[in-house]
């Protein structure tokens, strides 16, 4: 059999002949390379409960390695090291040690969706990479996460409010990963100024770039000046749910139960 993602055997077990006879068949060259047998002694069995106790990784024993969702996976097109199918592979062989040489990357999957769209087994890959991701930290094999400060910040504001403002969610996330030093408008001004990416985010938004460039008109009728004032004004007076009084005490409580049930 052709080897695929010859890359991930260890090349000391990669054995390749010039010229290589099987049964008195003549196999050299396309099929010269054989893989030398291993006994694996170092997996925890339990290893894909644990994977099941987290969020989003329940379904991984449905997976039949078909490979899906690594062709679809977004982040394997930028880096052919991002490879779901192979980590729930090593997930339900409990191979941690494995996985955990690639704990720089797993986190880094955009929640596209694109694998679960298309996972005939419905086993949820971008789920089991957000659980092998909180594991990781879960167990102190990694710092916290740039993903997982973002969603903490977007749930704190759920909980405390039952929504969100967008530039707070943003402001925080940046200021908690030291990219700018404040939240709220002073850290809107700050994020501006350092990060290139997010101003011309922020001005193509507000239409800005056609008033630099002297567009007035066009400016003036485009500019989305409602959403703008609303936007600004929810900079000072937080945007809350109606009724939403004691209810994120209660989430908060839940969560909190349903984390120590799962991981103890
Ligand atoms: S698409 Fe689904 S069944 Fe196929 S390898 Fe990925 S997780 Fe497994
Ligand atoms: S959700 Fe994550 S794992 Fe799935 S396709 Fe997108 S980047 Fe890849």
């Amino acid at each position: 059999m052709a080897i695929h993602e010859k890359s991930l055997i260890d090349p000391a077990r990669l054995v390749t002949s010039e010229k290589l006879v099987v049964d008195g068949v003549d196999v050299s060259g396309h099929w010269n390379t054989m893989i030398l047998p291993r006994t694996l002694r170092d997996y925890d069995a339990d290893f894909e409960k644990v994977i099941q106790g987290y969020a989003g990784g329940e379904n991984v024993h449905r997976c039949w390695q078909c490979g899906s969702c690594t062709n679809s996976c977004t982040m394997y097109g930028q880096n052919t090291d991002f490879n779901p199918r192979y980590w729930i592979y090593l997930t339900r062989l409990g191979l941690k040690e494995e996985i955990l040489k690639d704990k720089e990357i797993i986190w880094q999957c955009v929640s596209c969706n694109r694998c679960t769209n298309i996972c005939p087994k419905d086993v949820r890959p971008e789920g089991v990479m957000k659980a092998l991701a909180h594991w990781i930290e879960h167990e102190g094999f990694g710092e916290k996460s740039k993903s997982s400060i973002f969603d903490e910040e977007f749930a704190r504001q759920c909980l405390d409010r039952g929504r969100i403002e967008d530039m707070e969610v943003l402001t925080g996330f940046f200021s908690q990963t030291k990219q700018i030093s404040g939240t709220g408008l002073g850290g809107l001004m700050d994020a501006i100024n350092k990060l290139a990416w997010f101003k011309e985010l922020v001005f193509r938004m507000s239409k800005l770039n056609d008033l630099m460039s002297g567009k007035v008109m066009r400016f003036i009728t485009r500019t989305p000046i409602s959403a703008q004032i609303h936007m600004g004004l929810a900079m000072f007076v937080k945007p809350r749910t109606k009724s939403w009084g004691r209810t994120g005490d209660v989430l908060r409580q839940y969560i909190k139960e349903q984390k120590e049930a799962a991981h103890g």
